[in-house]
């Protein structure tokens, strides 16, 4: 069993960034409107996630780190019009398998939580505990057990890029979650979890930016897009502050992308790239998520370019007149 968990893992667990990726995840699925990411050593050391979601039952947690333990499919059909995030259910075990892991986490029905600590995926302890409601799951010594893996992690200032990165999308893509992100005791990332995307982008990328951005709400065909895009004053010379989010999930995309920088026109010089943060509902719009990259497939991307690019335009339109 530990072997096969060994190897599953591989496919889940890359580097830190892809832990905290699979842990995000699961505090968002809980529902949680507070979460707090704490890296030492750019995850190497240590990665916790600690959030006020719904917890797990005290009779569950061990079954959560089972290989396919997931709670979040109960039927086929579920397999299609997947909402939340996770589905595979391999994610802890993967995790665990790889690590010294430690869930400390409550539900609001009972009383007391449960501490698990496991090593490698064997579990060490198991107790009742004091806890809040919600979970905390500590992450120690990645890939400890599998030395010919940890060669392959690069620095600590690299890994850690990878999460901060991932936390900034995290939080652009649920504005309605409190983030925050602490790096070897200083936090670097905090978001207030109002709602508001020009807040969120304030207290992500700084003034410049959040002082040009233009709202943008459109919709049609079964296109939604809601965000904001900055002016073009303020553009990049590469396309990652191109933020598109696809039903809730942070993506990369060359048609939207496309779509958004003819939208601007000869408004944008050549290899610049524009700021945006926008977020696509596409509901009768088939998609194809694939559930580990960030790429997605559109039964129809003539439509999603078409109306990507005028939602741009719109915008453009409304400050000429
Ligand atoms: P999946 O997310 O694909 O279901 P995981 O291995 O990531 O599989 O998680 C297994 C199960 O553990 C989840 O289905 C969920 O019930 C539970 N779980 C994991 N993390 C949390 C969390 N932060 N809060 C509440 N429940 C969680
Ligand atoms: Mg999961």
């Amino acid at each position: 069993k530990e072997t096969i968990d060994k190897i599953a893992a591989g496919e889940v667990v890359e580097r830190p960034a892809s832990i905290v990726k699979e842990l995000l995840e699961n505090s968002i699925d809980a529902g949680s409107s507070s979460i707090t990411v704490e890296i030492k050593n750019g995850g190497i050391d240590l990665i916790r996630i600690t959030d006020n979601g719904c917890g797990i039952d005290s009779k569950e947690v061990k079954t959560a780190f089972l290989r396919h333990a997931t709670s979040k499919i109960v039927s086929d059909k579920d397999l299609i019009s997947i909402k939340s995030l996770g589905f595979r259910g391999e994610a802890l075990s993967s995790i665990a398998a790889v690590s010294r892991c430690e869930i400390i986490t409550k539900t609001r029905d009972e009383l007391t939580g449960v501490r698990y600590y496991m090593e490698g995926g064997v579990e060490v302890e198991f107790e009742e505990i004091g806890a809040p409601d919600g979970t905390s799951i500590i992450i120690r010594d990645i890939f400890y057990n599998t030395p010919a893996r940890r060669k392959f992690l690069k620095t600590s200032s690299t890994e850690g890029a990878h999460i901060s990165e991932l936390v900034e999308k995290m939080a652009m893509s649920n504005t309605d979650i409190a983030f925050k992100f602490i790096s070897n005791n200083q936090v670097k990332l905090q978001t207030n979890g109002n709602g508001n995307m020009k807040d969120i982008i304030y207290q992500l990328y700084g003034k410049e930016i959040s002082k040009a951005l233009c709202a943008v709400d459109y919709e049609k065909d079964g296109v939604k897009i809601k965000g904001v895009i900055a002016r073009p004053e303020v553009t990049r010379s590469t396309r990652s502050l191109e933020n598109i989010f696809v039903n809730g999930r942070y993506i990369k995309d060359n048609i939207i992308s496309k779509a958004i920088e003819d939208g601007f026109g000869d408004r944008l010089m050549q290899h610049q790239y524009p700021f945006c943060a926008l977020s696509f509902d596409l509901e009768g719009v088939d998609v194809n998520v694939h559930p580990r990259k960030m790429e997605v497939r559109f039964s129809d991307g003539n439509h999603i370019y078409n109306c990507t690019k005028e939602a741009v335009e719109e915008i453009f339109k409304l400050q000429s007149s």
